[in-house]
């Protein structure tokens, strides 16, 4: 074994070393199963441990075995995805339940290249499945990993430019015996210790191996692309509400933006004027102006003025049970801050 290779070996001996005394307990490695595994990297994607942790519990009472997903009406898997966020998550979700149990005999694909063919897996989270559920030595690389990569070998390049570097370091260190420890070790070591502000480093187990340590600017990396700014689009957001206190609800497109979920009609964003029916209801009706909120999309800003009218007839407007973005919701927190 040459010098380069027995660094890269004490490397991982000293993660797992670290990993096996203060990794973190996490309920889906209780259950080291594809189909749980795959939960939980598919809802881990954009959103925090502690947020997954409930969703995560829900969706295995409701489908405990990927046959009960792939059987769920789209809406229902929606519903419960509902405030989880990036939808298109939970539709690939039951598509990819679908493409398993009916064209593969409810038989999970068991490597990194064949789950990448399955919808809405990535090559992150078909590295991470393919390391932890069938210990294939997969490299994983997300943020965490770009991150702390950039700082162990201190890489000038500017992500995203410095990715297949990245990704050719990531692998030199991947464990070959314990894939499935060392996915989940190096991922908590950027969890918790390598973290974005406040890295760790005194307390940090590879930190012998660290470049940017030894010259005290790890905060200097990993180089990024400065980011642009986020356009901002404005709209009115109408909240109709009958004599009964039924919320007018219309169904979004089946593609695009938080396709297939309900929301209350707005203008000055996506389309100019409301469907005539709701024009002439405005028309008809005093329309109060009830406050303004913001939501941040990854491509833009929207900020909505909204309008509350209440009516003295009861409409046929039953939308008990449909499945809302949060975007709606900041609404509805906004109608109640207002009536009480
Ligand atoms: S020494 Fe510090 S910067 Fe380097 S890997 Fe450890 S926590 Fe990150």
């Amino acid at each position: 074994m040459n010098e380069t290779s027995k660094n890269l070996n004490l490397f991982s001996i000293q993660l797992l070393e670290w990993y096996h005394l203060k990794g973190r307990f996490l309920p889906w490695r209780e259950n080291i199963a594809p189909y749980p595994v795959w939960l939980a990297e598919i809802m881990l994607q954009q959103t925090t441990v502690a947020t997954v942790k409930d969703y995560y519990a829900r969706f295995l009472e409701k489908f405990p075995k990927i046959q009960d997903l792939a059987a769920a009406d789209e809406e229902d898997v929606l519903h419960l995805w509902q405030g989880l966020g990036y939808y298109s998550r939970a539709r690939n979700l039951h598509k990819c339940a679908q493409n398993i149990v009916c064209e593969r005999g409810g038989v999970f694909p068991n490597t990194e290249k064949e789950l990448l063919t399955l919808p809405g897996i990535g090559p992150y989270t078909a590295a991470a499945i393919a390391a932890i559920a069938f210990k294939e030595p997969a490299t994983v690389v997300d943020g965490n990993v770009e991150r702390i990569i950039s700082r162990l070998y201190r890489i000038e390049e500017k992500l995203p430019k410095s990715r297949p570097l990245i990704k050719e370091r990531a692998q030199a260190l991947t464990s070959s015996s314990t894939p499935d420890h060392y996915a989940q070790a190096i991922m908590d070591l950027g969890a918790t210790i390598c973290t974005p502000k406040s890295p760790k480093c005194d307390v940090c187990p590879v930190s012998g191996f660290c470049q940017a340590y030894k010259e005290g600017d790890m905060l200097d990396y990993p180089k990024k692309k400065p980011k642009k700014a986020k356009p901002h689009k404005t709209g009115i957001l109408y909240i109709f509400e009958d004599a009964q206190g039924n919320l007018y609800k219309e169904k979004r497109p089946e593609k695009g933006l938080l396709a297939n979920l309900w929301q209350f009609p707005s203008t000055g964003w996506e389309q100019e004027q409301l469907p005539e029916e709701l024009e002439q209801l405005l028309y008809d009706h005093e329309a109060a102006d009830i406050g303004t909120y913001s939501h941040v999309f990854t491509h833009f800003k929207l900020t909505f003025d909204v309008k509350h009218i209440k009516l003295a007839d009861t409409m046929p407007w039953d939308y008990e049970n449909k499945p809302i973005p949060t975007l709606m919701k900041k609404a509805l927190t906004l109608l109640k801050n207002n009536l009480h």
